[in-house]
């Protein structure tokens, strides 16, 4: 993800405090207070400009989503994108790192992790950073519900091999597969921003679906 300085960026998301929650820790194992009903909470990390996030929320509307991004002039364009649809009620953003879901999330809070076209890392010294690394799973199955979901989506056939062995060691179930999703192109399918750039260059999409086994 291309970083463009956007110093309008803070005082923006600091004005729609409805949809990027400023305080998250503050809603830790009481999410539904948030959302004002006991619906299931979707996360998706590395959230992007949110169009998948944002289209998620609007063909399921009987499921919270949250979408989380680390950064400033990253989120504030699906901030953007989300003031435009006029702030589904089931929609917030998080402007946090990932790698500290424990923060503002605790067990049962969440019901599937989505991670989309996630950074690869592709070297092995930063393997740890990889958002399907044992550690990033292990902190997932901390907020899940018993049997959560994970969804992955990526072009990246290195991280997607890494992923099923990863999720494999972890003993998680697979329960779909697919080397070449816009080959079968499932009619729910919302595209993410890489996901069109990299599928109109006519590079396969990877999509896998697994389970914690407790
Ligand atoms: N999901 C989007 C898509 O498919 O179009 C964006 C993909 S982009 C390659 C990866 C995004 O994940 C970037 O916006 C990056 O800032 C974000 N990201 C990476 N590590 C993160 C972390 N630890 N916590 C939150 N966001 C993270």
């Amino acid at each position: 993800m291309r970083l463009r300085n956007k110093p309008w960026a803070t005082e923006y998301i600091e004005a729609h405090p409805d949809v990027i929650i400023p305080n998250p820790e503050d809603y830790k194992g009481k999410w539904h207070e948030v959302f004002g009903n006991p619906n299931p909470v979707h996360i998706e990390v590395g959230t992007g400009k949110g169009q998948f996030v944002l289209g998620m929320a609007k063909q399921n509307p009987d499921i919270n989503y949250i979408g989380i991004e680390l950064f400033d002039s990253v989120i504030v364009s699906a901030l953007e994108r989300v003031v435009e649809a006029e702030k589904p009620a089931n929609l917030r953003l998080l402007k946090v790192n990932g790698a500290k879901l424990q923060e503002y999330f605790t067990k049962n809070d969440v019901s599937r992790v989505y991670l989309n076209f996630s950074d690869p890392w592709p070297k092995k010294r930063h393997a740890k950073r990889r958002l399907t690394h044992e550690g990033f799973l292990k902190l997932y199955e901390s907020i899940l519900i018993d049997k959560g979901e994970i969804h992955f989506k990526t072009d990246n056939r290195g991280l997607f091999e890494y992923s099923l062995v990863s999720m494999n060691h972890y003993g998680m179930r697979l329960n779909y597969v697919s080397l070449d999703l816009h080959a079968e192109m499932p009619e729910d399918n919302i595209m993410t921003e890489y996901e069109e750039k990299f599928s109109a260059k006519g590079q396969p999409i990877y999509r896998l679906e697994c389970q914690f086994t407790a």
